[in-house]
């Protein structure tokens, strides 16, 4: 176990330097002027295992925020309250090919409900259907589900917070179009509240993998053997990454890399690799979570050197789903 542990953890540390160099491809999110000012050239990866083996190479003792990697998890913990079905009358799954906060797929096609949960318009009203009688209530019942999820107490990163406050005016525009359509359980003010706040939340790639390992294995925590959500959940989850979880190059990234993900302008990814029994290769057969920070975006919005470090590991590993 040491000897793979070892040669694992080499080869990922390999593949950060090699990929490193992508930075150049991106730059750090500068419409939110705390995302704006990290260090862009840091570039860390941290995969898990069913026995809970943490293979971590780079950078990875950064804290960041979950920003829209938060998308996915009030998804599940929003259909594991009320079900499924629930939520997908009131939100849909179908992917918009627009940039995840654009207001065209919302206004000028004039649905019945938001396109998906992972643009902006589709997470704001997931956030304000929390369960809870008022915004600070919905946002305790997230923080506590993904607590659970995590095993220790998540923090809310202040500074991000406030500098996305103070920015926030096309999530606040869109909003108003949520609220007139109906759409909101909340005030604009509320929605926005809870899903700034769950943006904002600070965790680590460690957090990250184990997230997308319990989504691998369909709600299951292998480690604990604690069935946090059911298989249905988890499905329509991975259904979600794969569709629209790389915002609109998630086509690209089905085709290049493979694995159900979910990406956030903070430039953390999670990834959830079933497993895959038949695979000629030894590494993570058996699945694994994935989490990747890489804070220089791509114009779509995702980590610039993470998304090739991660083309450069499915193909090496044939990890892709397809
Ligand atoms: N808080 C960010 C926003 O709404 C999250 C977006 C993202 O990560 N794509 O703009």
């Amino acid at each position: 176990a040491v000897q793979k542990n070892l040669r694992i953890t080499e080869q990922l540390e390999a593949w950060v330097n090699d990929n490193k160099g992508h930075a150049v491809l991106g730059t750090t999110a500068q419409y939110i002027p705390a995302l704006g000012k990290v260090d862009p050239g840091k570039l860390g990866i941290c995969m898990i295992d069913e026995d809970g083996n943490y293979y971590c190479a780079g950078d990875t003792d950064v804290e960041f925020t979950l920003q829209s990697i938060s998308k996915a998890l009030t998804f599940v913990a929003l259909s594991h309250h009320y079900g499924l079905e629930f939520v997908l009358e009131r939100v849909d799954v179908e992917p918009t090919g627009e940039a995840f906060n654009s207001i065209v797929p919302f206004e000028i096609h004039r649905p019945n409900k938001p396109f998906n949960p992972f643009i902006n318009a589709g997470a704001i009203t997931i956030s304000s259907l929390l369960p809870g009688q008022n915004a600070q209530k919905k946002f305790a019942y997230l923080k506590g589900f993904l607590e659970e999820l995590l095993g220790h107490p998540l923090e809310i990163d202040k500074e991000v917070y406030d500098s996305e406050w103070a920015t926030s005016h096309r999530n606040r525009a869109l909003a108003y179009y949520l609220k007139e359509a109906k759409f909101l359980e909340l005030e604009v003010e509320e929605a926005l509240d809870i899903y700034i706040s769950q943006c904002s939340i600070k965790v680590s790639v460690k957090d990250l993998a184990l997230l997308g390992l319990i989504l691998a294995y369909d709600g299951y925590n292998p480690i604990t053997k604690v069935k946090h959500f059911s298989e249905e959940i988890a499905q329509v989850t991975k259904v979600l990454m794969v569709t629209c979880g790389m915002y609109n190059s998630s086509g690209n990234f089905a085709a290049h890399v493979g694995i159900p993900a979910k990406s956030g302008v903070s430039g953390g990814i999670m990834g959830a690799v079933p497993p895959k029994l038949h695979s000629q290769t030894y590494e993570f057969r058996a699945g694994a979570g994935i989490g990747v920070y890489g804070p220089a975006i791509d114009v779509q919005g995702n980590s610039a050197a993470g998304t090739m470090m991660l083309r450069q590991i499915s193909k090496e590993w044939d990890l892709s789903i397809f």
